[in-house]
């Protein structure tokens, strides 16, 4: 069973208590982007076996959405940040990086 601590309130919660939201990071297609990139943005996600990085609603407690990184594999949970988070923090991406040697963060720039 997937275990989250909600950074908002702190409180430890199952996978039944939580909403997924999909891929967090996901970068929207700005003005005078081609069909093809906005078609990315709409359509195209990660579907990767190892580490990922999702958004999450504390749906049965405060209601609040925010940022989990976790191994699809394994469930390993990396840890959580609040969703205004425009990438992992450090510590996360460490601890990544620490079960997966060579893993980087994608580089959007
Ligand atoms: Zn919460």
């Amino acid at each position: 069973m997937l275990i989250l601590t909600c950074p908002c309130c702190g409180v430890t919660a199952d996978e039944t208590e939580l909403a997924g939201g999909g891929e967090a990071h996901v970068r929207r297609a700005g003005p005078g982007a081609s069909e093809s990139e906005v078609e990315d943005y709409l359509f195209m996600r990660e579907n990767p076996r190892g580490p990922h990085f999702e958004r999450w609603r504390h749906a049965y407690g405060c209601g609040k959405w925010f940022l989990a990184a976790r191994d699809t594999a394994t469930l390993e949970v990396f840890g959580t940040y609040p969703a205004q988070t425009t990438e992992p923090p450090e510590h996360i991406r460490a601890a990544i990086t620490e079960r997966h040697p060579g893993w980087r963060w994608r580089d959007f720039s």
